[in-house]
């Protein structure tokens, strides 16, 4: 299989840079094709500018999604973003991988979404009407593909507990997982979270690699996230509300996922907390309100 590694961290000696090395040789001993998108060894320009179409006139108006579109459908897109396109159509499965900073990914991910997710290729994909809105959601380019979020982070795994002060970790990775890696089509698996990172040191960093290789050996069985399919009958159009009957008891982020199943849906992480290993069920907890 091919994959697609799409690692966001500015030094090669960082704890990143290690799990980074490690799945590559995990999945290359596997007999996976690997190929790694270092964003800040390839300098990659996280700006969404006029620059990123080479139809451009200097001093013309620029329109962000018209100019992408208008890029991507005429072979006129900067060559980075190109390759960076022709890498997701080749890979059978993209991982993530990223530090969070200020509760979502380091901005040169960010830009890299941003450019290489042009209109045509990764939105605007599809039949829009008021009878179908599209191909997003469960459908879209990139269907059929993996996806998977490899995720530090510097606070504990209770600080992004259910009632934890940061809130659940699914709902701060929801815009990522739902937004950004399910809306073109992806199949998003659970995510890898590694916390309180600090705490990390020669003695249990064998564990955190132990507990990351079986997620990698487990790429192409692990079951996704059951994400509600935006045309699956789920949701009334135009108005892409879920309809009055499917979890009215439930608002906010959890509403979009489907009840958990034996099986789904388990996530993974590895949690510095008195030196031992916590697995963690992810999307056991959704958002729920009283209606009364
Ligand atoms: C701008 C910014 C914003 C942030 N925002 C948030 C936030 O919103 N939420 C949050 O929770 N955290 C936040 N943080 C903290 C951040 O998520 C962590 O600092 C980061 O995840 C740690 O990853 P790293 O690769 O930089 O780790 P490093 O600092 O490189 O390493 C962490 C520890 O692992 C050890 N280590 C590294 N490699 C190895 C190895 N091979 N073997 C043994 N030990 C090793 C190191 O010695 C160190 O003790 C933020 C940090 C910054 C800079």
């Amino acid at each position: 299989m091919n994959v697609l590694l799409v690692y966001a961290h500015p030094e090669p000696k960082s704890l990143n840079g290690s799990l980074k090395d490690f799945t590559v040789k995990r999945l290359q001993d596997a007999g996976h094709t690997v190929q790694v998108s270092d964003l800040y060894a390839m300098k990659w320009k996280a700006v969404l500018d006029a620059d990123d179409s080479l139809a451009k006139e200097p001093g013309e108006r620029f329109y962000p999604s018209r100019d992408s579109k208008h890029a991507f459908e005429n072979g006129l897109q900067s060559k980075d973003i190109e390759l960076e396109q022709e890498k997701l159509m080749w890979a059978d499965a993209v991982i993530l991988q990223f530090p969070l900073w200020w509760f979502t990914m380091p901005a040169i991910l960010k830009g890299w979404v941003e450019r290489v997710y042009a209109y045509g290729f990764a939105y605007g994909v599809g039949e829009h009407s008021d009878a179908r809105w599209g191909e997003r959601y469960g459908e879209g380019r990139l269907a059929g593909k993996r996806a998977m979020l490899v995720v530090t982070t510097g606070g504990w795994e209770s600080h992004y507990s259910p009632r934890g002060i940061n809130g659940p970790m699914d709902d701060v990775l929801f815009p990522i997982q739902h937004g950004i890696l399910y809306y073109p089509g992806f199949d998003v698996l659970p995510p890898f979270v590694i916390y309180r990172t600090s705490r990390i040191d020669e003695t249990n960093y064998p564990a955190v690699q132990d507990a990351l290789g079986q997620r990698l050996d487990n790429l192409w069985t692990t079951a996704p996230i059951p994400f509600r399919a935006q045309n699956g009958g789920a949701y009334t159009i135009p108005e892409l509300t879920l309809r009055a009957d499917i979890a009215p008891d439930q608002v906010g982020f959890g509403a979009h996922v489907e009840p958990q199943r034996d099986g789904d849906a388990a996530g993974s992480s590895y949690s510095i907390s008195a030196g031992r290993r916590a697995s963690v069920a992810h999307y056991t907890s959704p958002s729920r309100t009283d209606r009364s």
